[in-house]
């Protein structure tokens, strides 16, 4: 058995100003033929399930191609045209492939298209030739669509988040491909899509209500002929027409059972949708509840609405503002992404007090630049090492990155976005997140796995931005309507014919 690995993975969002560039994919991974194997080989990756799973039974592996970049906007063609070519070239090269495994995400949206990944499926499938099976692992935030499951054989998505069972997803997707090009069973996957999107916030697999949807896609999947039951909860910064969160059930050739199971798993998640609550507390709140805080840990300020992995460019300053307006001198550890700013505090140098003008450059929508008087602490190279439970050993690469301490707020200013969820980022620079009293990160909940040693002391602070969890703050204008949370409606859940 032949099998063509490529990885090709972000997360869109709508309201993003940043474009998904080739640069973007650089700054994180892209990489060709034999550079993947050895990267990935025996990390907690999807491709680390797929090389595991496929060396297990000595099947022979092309690796193609692993392209992925922190969430932004929609990505550039010519990125989706350079992934297309290099898989016919390597499949032109091989010969023939019996199956492609893909590690996507499933919400990426295109320059030109607004079904991202089911159009790259659909263009890969009319390159191949028939037969040829398509085995893809999802993302919880994926938005299926038809397309993509019309242009697959095997959909299977993570079932955790903050998402720390990529491996096992991976592995999981191999298996099912073996053991279909064995003939030991025969995939029919049925989706039902509901016209809901969530919050992020409140949607951790390991608590209520989501922990309920994730025991019963598990307890579908021991039923008699289930493959697989996935859960999608749908990145809800999509301005789309079809979106929303699904419910997606492989089984083993019963077209009835995978639409009256992911039916019924859509039914229930459709009862829940008003227990994904969770509050947003004003950032002067939260400063207040830091000074009151009397614990050894810091209070984790949690700026979701700029989460660099939800597809904001996380260069506001609408916290740095509120504690220099307050002259609040509590140690704060906060970052912004600002190309400009790193030049000049390289230009300043390391122990000399300058004046820059921070942030606010990138989104101007959401937010502005200020003013900030402060001494050039620390100058780096901006790379480390993911230790958390999610993507535990992935390199980010901040670029160029300068600390800029004014008073007892350190600014880490980085020229490259990147995910900030893992106290790594500020370990890297030799700040010790224990020992400040507010620390920011850019996520809505990855943070709190991570962070979880660290401090359970969390807010989701009410701030501006691209991923703000107050929908209703952003211009949905091309979603298809009624839709929760924005219309009061009843939906009948009934079988699909997806
Ligand atoms: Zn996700």
């Amino acid at each position: 058995m032949r099998f063509l690995l490529a990885q090709f993975q972000q997360e869109s969002n709508s309201f993003s100003p940043v474009s998904g560039t080739m640069s973007m994919f650089e700054n994180n991974c892209l990489m060709t033929g034999e550079e993947i194997l050895p990267y990935f080989a025996g990390t907690r990756t999807e491709m680390g399930g797929f090389i595991k799973a496929l060396r297990e039974i000595n099947a022979e592996i092309i690796p193609s191609v692993a392209a992925s970049s922190v969430s932004c906007g929609p990505v550039n063609d010519q990125v989706c045209e350079y992934v297309l070519s290099r898989i016919a070239e390597d499949i032109d090269r091989a010969g023939s492939v019996d199956c492609l495994l893909l590690c996507l995400h499933g919400a990426m949206l295109l320059e030109s298209q607004w079904d991202g990944t089911g159009w790259f499926l659909e263009r890969l499938r009319q390159g191949l030739k028939p037969g040829t099976l398509i085995a893809c692992t999802l993302d919880f935030h994926a938005n299926l669509t038809e397309k993509t499951l019309r242009n697959s054989d095997i959909l299977v998505g993570y079932k955790t988040y903050p998402h720390i069972d990529l491996v096992e997803t991976g592995y999981k997707a191999a298996r099912i491909a073996v053991r279909t090009l064995r003939g030991e069973c025969k995939p029919v996957m049925k989706m039902h899509k509901l016209p809901m999107i969530l919050n992020s916030e409140a949607s951790q697999t390991d608590s209520y209500p989501m922990n309920v949807m994730i025991k019963h896609a598990n307890e579908v999947e021991e039923r008699e002929d289930v493959i697989s039951a996935s859960v999608f909860q749908v990145q809800p910064w999509l301005n789309v027409k079809d979106t929303g969160c699904s419910c997606l059930v492989i089984t083993d050739d019963s077209e009835d059972k995978a639409e009256d199971y992911s039916s019924e798993l859509a039914g229930h998640f459709w009862e829940l949708r008003h227990e994904f609550r969770f509050e947003l507390t004003p950032v002067s709140y939260a400063i207040q509840k830091a000074i009151e805080n009397k614990n050894s840990f810091p209070v984790i300020f949690a700026d979701s609405a700029d989460g660099t992995g939800s597809g904001s460019p996380g260069d506001s300053t609408a916290i740095l503002s509120e504690l220099l307006a307050g002259n609040r001198m509590l140690k704060t550890y906060l970052s912004v992404v600002d190309p400009e700013t790193v030049v000049a505090a390289i230009e300043t140098g390391i122990g000399n007090t300058g004046s820059f003008l921070i942030g606010g450059k990138i989104d101007r929508i959401h937010g502005k630049p200020v003013w900030v008087t402060g001494k050039v602490k620390t100058l780096s190279d901006g790379v480390f090492v993911l230790k958390g439970p999610q993507s535990t050993g992935k390199i980010c690469d901040m670029g160029r990155t300068a600390v800029i301490q004014a008073g007892e707020i350190y600014i880490v200013v980085m020229e490259n976005s990147v995910n900030n969820w893992d106290p790594a980022l500020y370990r890297s620079l030799g700040l010790e997140p224990m020992d400040a009293r507010i620390v920011v990160v850019k996520s809505p909940a990855a943070f709190r796995a991570a962070y979880a040693d660290i401090s359970q002391e969390a807010c989701i602070v009410d701030t501006p931005g691209a991923s703000s969890a107050n929908l209703s703050s952003l211009p949905f204008d091309k979603v298809t309507r009624p839709m929760y949370p924005f219309d009061d409606f009843d939906y009948e859940v009934k079988p699909q014919t997806l």
